[in-house]
């Protein structure tokens, strides 16, 4: 499962910069998710607080950011946010586009003590 290997490099990285910053206890972890990202969140939310026992991001509260997809057609060089995946250029009509937004995959921050 994607979400697995995921959850195990947000708590990775947590535990670096903790272990860093001296923090001994995670309280919240903050994500950037893009909608285009194919990470499902209830599976992150699900492997999370699996993961995390035992590490300094153990019963840390897990915060979400999803963020919209956000394209730029190829052709008429518009910007718009496609209603779904294959929803073509409002202005023009072409599918030819270049992804601007929705594809994060980061942590944005992370709260302890
Ligand atoms: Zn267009």
């Amino acid at each position: 499962m994607h979400e697995l290997s995921l959850s195990e490099s947000i708590i990775a990285l947590v535990t670096d910069c903790a272990g860093l910053e001296g923090v001994r206890h995670v309280s919240r972890v903050t994500v950037d998710i893009g909608e285009a990202s194919a990470v499902d969140p209830q599976a992150l939310q699900f492997c999370f607080p699996l993961l995390s026992k035992g590490t300094v991001a153990e019963g840390a509260e897990l915060v979400i950011n999803r963020i919209p997809l956000k394209v730029r057609c190829a052709d008429c060089r518009a910007e718009y946010r496609p209603d779904s995946p294959i929803a073509p250029c409002p202005a023009c009509g072409s599918h030819a586009r270049a992804v601007l937004e929705g594809r994060e995959l980061r942590v944005v921050s992370f709260d302890g003590a």
